[in-house]
């Protein structure tokens, strides 16, 4: 981790659609949150993101879509590895 960059927000690449994002609050959980203008605000488990960096983005959208069916309306979604 680099301390640098400490309370800024760093730009990164929304996993689905591969456009520009921002990494929110890292560190808060064993993967990253990502704000996306396109998707919103939602978590890539690290195993997650690790092992599915590859795939297509109809099958991230449907990742995607089943964590937002389990965290319901109040919570963020998180993606794991699970819902590929
Ligand atoms: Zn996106």
């Amino acid at each position: 981790m680099c301390g640098t960059t400490l309370g800024k927000l760093a730009m990164v690449t929304c996993p689905i659609c591969k456009s520009e994002a921002e990494e929110i609050e890292p560190g808060t959980f064993d993967g990253m949150w990502f704000r996306c203008l396109k998707h919103r605000e939602f978590g890539v488990s690290d195993r997650a993101l690790k092992t599915r960096k590859n795939a297509e983005p109809e099958q991230s959208e449907r990742a995607l879509k089943k964590a937002i069916e389990r965290a319901g309306p109040e919570e963020r979604p998180k993606i794991l590895d699970l819902d590929f």
